[in-house]
């Protein structure tokens, strides 16, 4: 049983396409963008912590100077300078404040002096703190941020970012300034991105499942089609053809399949008219004994010489279906393909042996029959086969071959391919008729007229032997001069 058809598996298999294309690049997109904004939010970090730690050492010196002048000496300077710089602070630092920022500031005990508001302080980045203070470098830290995806599903989450900047304070003393950036543009930036690029992403991929199905279902109509006229197509209607019109592979799968069509249709009326033509000849033999046999049961007893004619008629006729059983069942075999044997043999003797033997059969017409003389060619091949074709071309040769004619065979042996010829002095074949010599019960009008007792599937025979030893049989004849055959083999297959 089918689990899943082909256009289930194809709309499955574009679906997943499409989410792994389309997913791929919004999630790669998303990546980019929200790594971008973190790295924006640290350089804003940044810049306003160094404008923050500017505007502060000009502050110091303001206080100091401003102590100073009230008369303040030694610690009590430094204290009184501290307090107004704090006093002063808010003021200072709004000079250096970009976007969301709020400042705290630790004295060199990293104790905490002063804050913008609650949200300047991290207690758990004390070490950070120390860390800037021994350093005397500005550090970095990030808190609360969320996972770089979690933006793609709920509001992004970069957290805040801290740096950690040592400042000089009144009496040479190095405390530190938190400067705490808030990035809330930067994620709404995020936010603003997140809705569009899921609509797009929704979208590219339901237009490249629908693109790709249409193109499938298109090919699939075609296919459908193709499946629909072949079912339309039985055994006995090979006429029948398939839509091939179309400029495309499917096209070319139907043009194929209506070749194979014409192939098995050409097959087919030849079997057809085989079994008929093979019906019509033993039909004559048939109709030949059944007539003697009522002869012989009518009159037999009493004549002698009805019943010794009949008798002779009788065997006559049963011999011709005989010789046509083993022709067709020859036939057959070839059709079924042979199995050549393949042995080294003496191809001029085997002509020679033939020669005698239907010379033997033919001596009362008188005719010369001459062949290769004494030479030899050795040969490699199936020597029966080649005997049933010589048999076969020597005894037409001989029926067809007026008294006193002459038949000749002569053979020749060429790097690789062996040739033989079988040539007559006889009444030669019509011109409309030699293309045809080779066909299945083809056998001339004068042939059938004179009542010769051949059935026309000699010459079928050969071309068939020929042909499984991968060579050629070729015919030449001119109308009362004679004919000859050319049989070509190739030398590896003989
Ligand atoms: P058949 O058994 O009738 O001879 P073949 O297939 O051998 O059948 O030959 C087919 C026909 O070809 C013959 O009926 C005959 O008309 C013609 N033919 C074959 N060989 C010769 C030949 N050597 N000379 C003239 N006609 C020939």
């Amino acid at each position: 049983m089918r689990t899943l058809s082909l256009r289930g598996w194809l709309l499955a298999i574009s679906v997943l396409f499409a989410l792994l294309v389309v997913g791929g690049i919004s999630l790669t997109t998303y990546v980019i963008l929200s790594d971008g904004m973190q790295v924006v939010a640290y350089d804003t970090t940044e810049r306003v912590a160094s404008s923050a730690a500017g505007v502060m050492r000009s502050a110091v010196t303001d206080s100091e100077m401003l102590a100073a002048s009230q008369g303040l000496f030694g610690a009590e300077r430094t204290e009184a300078a501290t307090q107004l710089l704090i006093d002063q602070l808010p003021e200072t630092l709004a000079k250096a404040t970009f976007g969301e920022t709020e400042f705290a500031l630790y004295g060199p005990d990293a104790r905490l002096e002063w804050a913008s508001s609650s949200q300047a302080l991290h207690p758990d980045q004390h070490a950070a703190r120390r860390r800037a203070l021994t350093a005397l470098k500005p550090m970095f830290s990030t808190i609360d941020a969320g996972h770089v995806l979690s933006g793609l599903f709920t509001e992004a989450e970069l957290g805040v970012t801290v740096v950690h900047t040592p400042v000089t304070l009144p009496g040479d003393a190095i405390g530190v300034l938190d400067v705490t950036y808030l990035p809330s543009n930067e994620q709404e930036v995020i936010d603003a991105v997140r809705i569009p690029m899921l609509i797009l992403a929704i979208s590219a991929t339901l237009i490249m499942v629908v693109l790709m199905q249409t193109s499938m279902a298109w090919v699939l109509n075609l296919v459908s089609d193709l499946r629909k006229a072949a079912d339309s197509i039985d055994a006995g209607r090979l006429e029948e053809r398939l839509p091939a019109d179309a400029d495309n592979e499917i096209g070319d799968l139907a043009r194929s399949l209506n070749r194979l069509l014409d192939r098995l249709q050409r097959r087919a009326e030849a079997q057809t008219r085989f079994v008929a033509d093979a019906s019509h000849e033993l039909a004559t033999p048939v109709a030949g004994i059944r007539g003697y046999t009522s002869i012989l049961r009518n009159w037999g007893g009493s004549d002698e010489t009805v019943r010794e004619e009949a008798i002779d008629a009788i065997d006559r006729e049963s011999r011709r279906m005989a010789r046509l059983s083993s022709d067709l069942l020859n036939l057959l075999h070839l059709d079924q393909g042979l199995v050549l044997k393949s042995e080294k043999f003496d191809l001029n003797k085997l002509v020679r042996e033939r020669l005698a033997t239907t010379a033997t059969r033919y001596l009362d017409k008188d005719i010369e029959f001459e062949g290769p003389v004494d030479e030899s060619l050795v040969i490699t091949g199936d020597p029966d086969r080649i005997e049933d074709v010589l048999s076969i071309l020597l005894d037409n040769a001989g029926k067809y071959t007026p008294v006193g004619g002459q038949v000749v065979v002569s053979t020749r042996g060429e790097r690789d391919r062996i040739f033989f010829r079988v040539s007559d002095t006889g009444e030669g074949i019509a011109p409309q008729d030699v293309p045809r010599v080779f066909d299945r019960f083809f056998r001339s009008d004068k042939a059938r007229a004179e009542g010769e007792t051949g059935f026309g599937l000699g010459l079928s025979i050969c071309k068939s032997i020929v042909d499984s030893m991968g060579g050629t049989i070729e015919v030449a004849s001119e109308q009362g001069s004679g004919t000859t055959f050319e049989v070509s083999l190739p030398k590896s297959r003989t």
